[in-house]
């Protein structure tokens, strides 16, 4: 029988467990920080030591009066963070502070369809589980790569999940694993990764622009996801970069995403050897029948004209798309991850120079544009994040 998830009984609990989500602390620092008396401080923390919530840990070190002592969360404290992209599937369990204690990643279609995929990743966590890593989940968090609502937990019309429309994830997940379950956006859960423990840990205001077999954007003001009013903010792959473009997925034409996403890289990257243009890509689709964005990627890095000038190409584009964000936005950073980004400097100097062109400087005269530190595991992270910031709330 699994135990029921505890929650803090009241908000200043759940800040207290925020904070301690950031690593364990002293009385005396969690003090400086919340707007609580001392006596009421130490009512909460002692609570949260009841509800097995927190643990002590130790004593630290003397401020010049009697030491004061430390509090952490609980160490058996477990999230479940699943990233379900286009093409693959990866898990992980992390403690309280979300530390990842195990990842798991394997090839998976999207279009099979969410009862296959979901049984999936629940059979992936099940692996972690039976390695030792957890018993209980306090709760779980799931991307996917299209657009949700968010408030009901399911996919709403994504373009490249054929049968998942309204599918019930969020519920599905729920009640397979026992615990909370939230359900967002790819690109968002990433973004919240990068704010937890990559690029943006001390940003507040950013995008993250994800360019794999789609492209999306997580907004991030104040150190939340902004969703819009139905979720679909960010959705930046539709943006018509040129009224003449090549169809879309979307059925429209002339998006960005049909000019740059991974399957408009393969497609151009067949087109250029084909045609003389690479010898490199002549030579791997000759042995291989196929080309994908890491043939490109493999292409430039041997400094082949071809495949520069298409990663040039796509990074134009990209930069015109943000050009115009950064101007409307004005964030702290621009980060730059997810399959395509694995181009590397030849993609971002790129997008730096139409970025920096294009906008404004006082837009941009303090812009820093960096690949994703955390590659793989951004998802996951954010994942845990998410359903943590939903676990750490007084409901
Ligand atoms: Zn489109």
């Amino acid at each position: 029988m699994k135990r029921t998830t505890i929650r803090p009984e009241n908000v200043h609990q759940a800040a207290l467990l925020r904070l301690l989500r950031d690593g364990g602390r002293s009385r005396a620092e969690l003090g400086d920080v919340v707007d609580l008396s001392r006596s009421k401080l130490n009512v909460e923390l002692d609570r949260l030591l009841e509800l097995g919530l927190a643990e002590p840990d130790g004593l630290a070190a003397s401020r010049g009066g009697r030491r004061s002592g430390r509090v952490r969360l609980a160490r058996d404290i477990r999230f479940g963070g699943i990233d379900i992209g286009a093409t693959s599937i990866d898990v992980a369990v992390t403690d309280g502070e979300l530390n990842v204690l195990g990842h798991l990643s394997e090839p998976c279609d999207i279009k099979e369809g969410p009862a296959v995929v979901l049984d999936r990743a629940i059979e992936l966590l099940g692996k972690l589980s039976r390695d030792g890593l957890f018993t209980d989940l306090s709760g779980a968090g799931i991307g996917v790569p299209g657009p949700v609502s968010f408030a009901e937990g399911v996919p709403v019309v994504p373009p490249i999940m054929p049968g998942w429309d309204r599918y019930p994830v969020r519920e599905t997940v729920g009640q397979a694993l026992c615990c909370p379950t939230v359900v967002d956006n790819d690109v968002n859960i990433m973004a919240l990764g990068e704010l937890h423990a990559g690029v943006a840990r001390h940003v507040e205001d950013f995008l993250l622009v994800k360019i794999g077999t789609g492209i999306g954007c997580g907004i991030v003001v104040d150190s939340k996801i902004y969703r819009g009013v139905s979720g679909s903010a960010g959705d930046i792959g539709h943006i018509r970069v040129d009224d003449l473009g090549p169809v879309c997925s979307c059925g429209n034409s002339g998006c960005l995403e049909a000019y740059f996403g991974g399957a408009a890289l393969a497609r151009e990257a067949v087109a250029v050897a084909r045609s003389g243009g690479s010898p490199y890509l002549a030579e791997r689709l000759a042995v291989a029948g196929t080309l994908t964005a890491e043939d490109v990627a493999a292409a430039a890095a041997q400094g082949d004209a071809g495949a520069i000038g298409l990663i040039r190409d796509g990074g134009r584009r990209v930069g015109q798309v943000l050009a115009s964000l950064v101007s409307f936005f004005n964030p702290g950073l621009v980060i730059i991850a997810g399959g395509v980004a694995k181009l590397g400097h030849v993609l971002l100097a790129e997008i730096r120079s139409v970025v920096y062109r294009r906008s404004l400087p006082l837009a941009t005269g303090n812009l820093p544009i960096v690949l994703s530190e955390l590659g793989d595991t951004a998802g996951v992270i954010g994942a845990t994040r998410l359903i943590s910031d939903h676990v750490y709330s007084a409901n």
